[in-house]
């Protein structure tokens, strides 16, 4: 707690406060503490503190409240995090951290009092640029933690730099960054294809990232065997230290471990119990099962609800749906039957042949279940290291943030993923979603290669934290660079 007086710490973390930010965060924490021994502490606002403190954190990790009244910032009261805001107000978020920078550097400057010195390096998010200068305040270094994969931070990144874009050809523009890539518009999304460096969102982002820029180094939750072209894009891009430690994966899906305490996940209470899951899917064959779930936060249309609905129907294979009231309704709305078609749920029940979860579902335990083959997500990269950790093949459906740009990556570099669609300009048909489906879950054909490739990137993923004797992974070999930079400051 705050009161720690003789506690020393050796690292600061600092992640922006949704889901897929917090859930690598604590992962990168236990993974930098099994590996060296320090001491952790995660600064955040008092209800994020509350709420991670609820979740069993370990004893070597260090919660920090920051003060932060979400009222002050014209946000309804006690909103602290995505999960509490519709999505049109998560902006007002974003850019209320800002104010976080005068609370956060005395707390560091109390810190150094206390400990006589300053932490080896701080971690902050790509939002959290202002770091990078209370860090040198304190004598510290920023390492700048990019939660996603290389490629699609670097397109992120480089979109928001360098606006605006001019379409080239038709729709297409290309990225500083991506000398052998075009982009599209429709890669965009809303928000982002309105941004003119004007904007709201340009910016806060510009300011932020450019100052990430002038970090010490970053940390990316990548493999090097994984994502050879995406790093060497961005080392070359950044020209400073980028040290890819990833997978940070719990071990339950890297050795099918049971989940540790101190890996307990910050995660909502899962509409079904994870024994339940997996009793569904004891029922099914090897890879027969189709699992959807378009991470935490995002939703889609009523009518793109209803198509895949119908289009699941028609395919005839299995699944399980993580189903949340669509755009345009609460995320906490009582849930209603007319958003599918007529007896869908019940058909589904009865014949064994779709699950629907509300809400929430346990992802791991499907993920590393042998009867599910196949995901249906929306790119993000938590999921998608989840899913690919588990050889389990993709369909991708991006919405927002640097999704499309992963979702490019996995189809054109990876090969393990075929795009649905993308986010909500276009409609969809059932017969598209059966065909999509049916094509990928085939065992033959492209289905039958994109297995092969999930299959060959899990081997990768798994050795990358290998770490036995002189046999040591490339994320392992990461990791120990990183830490013997943060110790030199060289
Ligand atoms: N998640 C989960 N159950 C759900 C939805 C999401 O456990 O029903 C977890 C998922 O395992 C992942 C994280 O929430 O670790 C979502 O992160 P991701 O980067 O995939 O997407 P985001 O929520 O940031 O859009």
């Amino acid at each position: 707690s705050n009161d720690d007086h003789h506690i020393h710490i050796d690292i600061v973390m600092f992640p922006f406060m949704a889901h897929g930010h917090l859930i690598p965060f604590l992962a990168l924490a236990n993974h930098i503490h099994h590996h060296t021994g320090f001491t952790i502490a995660i600064a955040n606002t008092p209800l994020n503190i509350q709420y991670l403190r609820r979740q069993n954190s370990p004893p070597w990790i260090h919660l920090l409240e920051l003060p932060y009244n979400s009222s002050d910032h014209g946000l309804p009261p006690n909103t602290e995090h995505t999960e509490d805001l519709p999505l049109d107000q998560i902006g007002k978020l974003v850019i209320s951290t800002v104010s976080l920078k005068t609370p956060f550097h005395n707390l560091l400057l109390d810190m150094v009092r206390k400990q006589g010195q300053p932490p080896l390096c701080i971690i902050s998010d790509l939002f959290f640029g202002w770091v990078v200068d209370v860090a040198k305040s304190v004598n510290t270094v920023n390492i700048t933690f990019a939660t996603g994969c290389a490629y699609g931070f670097l397109a992120y990144v480089s979109f928001w730099l360098n606006l605006p874009h001019l379409k080239t050809d038709g729709e297409e523009f290309d990225l500083p960054g991506f000398p052998d890539s075009k982009f599209h518009v429709s890669q965009l999304h809303e928000f982002m294809r309105k941004a003119d460096g004007n904007d709201s969102w340009s910016r806060f982002f510009q300011p932020q990232i450019s100052c990430c820029l002038q970090s010490f180094g970053w940390l990316c939750n990548t493999v090097e065997e994984i994502e050879p072209l995406g790093l060497d894009l961005l080392r070359k891009y950044t020209k400073f230290p980028v040290w890819q430690i990833g997978p940070l994966l719990p071990k339950q899906l890297l050795n099918k471990s049971p989940l540790s305490a101190t890996e307990q996940r910050v995660a909502k209470s899962p509409g079904i119990s994870p024994q339940k899951c997996v009793q569904w899917l004891d029922m099914h064959g090897v890879d027969s099962v189709l699992y959807i779930s378009f991470g935490s936060q995002n939703t889609i249309s009523p009518s793109h609800m209803m198509e895949l609905a119908i289009g699941l129907e028609k395919s005839m294979k299995p699944f399980i749906w993580v189903i949340r009231p669509p755009l345009g309704f609460s995320l906490k709305a009582e849930f209603r039957s007319e958003w599918l078609p007529q007896g869908f749920e019940d058909r589904m029940y009865r014949t064994n042949r779709g699950l629907l979860v509300k809400n929430w579902a346990p992802q791991l335990e499907i993920l590393s279940h042998a009867s599910t083959g196949a995901f249906l997500n929306h790119c993000g990269w938590n999921s998608t290291m989840e899913s690919l950790s588990q050889g389990v093949k993709i369909i991708g459906w991006p919405m927002a943030a640097e999704q499309a740009f992963n979702s490019k990556m996995l189809v054109e570099e990876m090969g393990v993923a075929v795009e649905l669609t993308r986010g909500i300009q276009r409609c969809i048909s059932s017969d598209e979603v059966k065909e999509v489906i049916e094509m990928v879950m085939d065992k033959e054909g492209k289905g039958g290669d994109m297995k092969r490739r999930a299959e060959k990137i899990a081997e990768h993923i798994r050795a990358a934290v290998k770490n036995e004797g002189n046999e040591k992974g490339s994320s392992i070999k990461a990791l120990d660079d990183f830490v013997s930079a943060i110790k030199t400051r060289k």
